[in-house]
């Protein structure tokens, strides 16, 4: 099932209400609308902040908090940073050319890894896949992305994603955690 995208107005006092300031952001290609595009000002861990449709960024949000838990609990220190990677792109899926990707519309987050309160970097390219703190909380992170958002993309998926992890709230259902 696709889950519920907030827009406009409710969403972004939502993310007030969270703690988030957010600014606007012009979309500058026309054939890719976003719906409600903002970009975090301060009260996210995303750096450098990205460009989404605000829906993206409330879900993300609320995540956040979770992954601030799972860092407690795996890593024994909470979430600092997220290292983002870009949400807007007007393009087409990678490997499916036919299929425009939740790129596209900001509904779409690719995330490189992350620093931990006391300075610890887990990164997708080197840390997913070992069996140390560092792979076991990147798999608890995409594990319960799969909760929350549509699909899951990771180095599991193909070549494309071997160096990060895409979280959207489109319509098809993947969850390669
Ligand atoms: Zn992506």
């Amino acid at each position: 099932m696709q889950p519920a995208v907030a827009t406009g107005a409710a969403c972004t006092s939502a993310l007030a209400a969270r703690g988030m300031r957010v600014e606007a952001w012009q979309v500058p290609d026309r054939r890719c609308p976003v719906t409600t595009p903002v970009r975090p000002v301060s009260g996210s861990t995303l750096s450098p902040p990205p460009g989404t449709a605000c829906g993206m960024l409330l879900a993300w949000s609320d995540f956040e908090r979770e992954i601030d838990k799972l860092a407690r609990d795996i890593a024994g220190a909470g979430l600092r940073a997220t290292h983002s990677r870009g949400s807007y792109a007007c393009r087409a899926m990678t490997g499916n050319a036919g299929r425009r990707s939740l790129h596209a519309s900001g509904l779409a987050l690719d995330i490189g890894g992350f620093t931990l309160d006391d300075g610890t970097i887990v990164s997708v390219a080197q840390d997913w896949g070992r069996r140390d703190a560092k792979g076991r909380l990147l798999r608890a992170i995409a594990r319960a992305g799969c909760r929350r958002f549509s699909a899951v993309l990771t180095p599991a998926t193909d070549r494309f994603h071997h160096d990060h992890l895409h979280f959207d709230l489109g319509p098809w259902k993947i969850c390669d955690a």
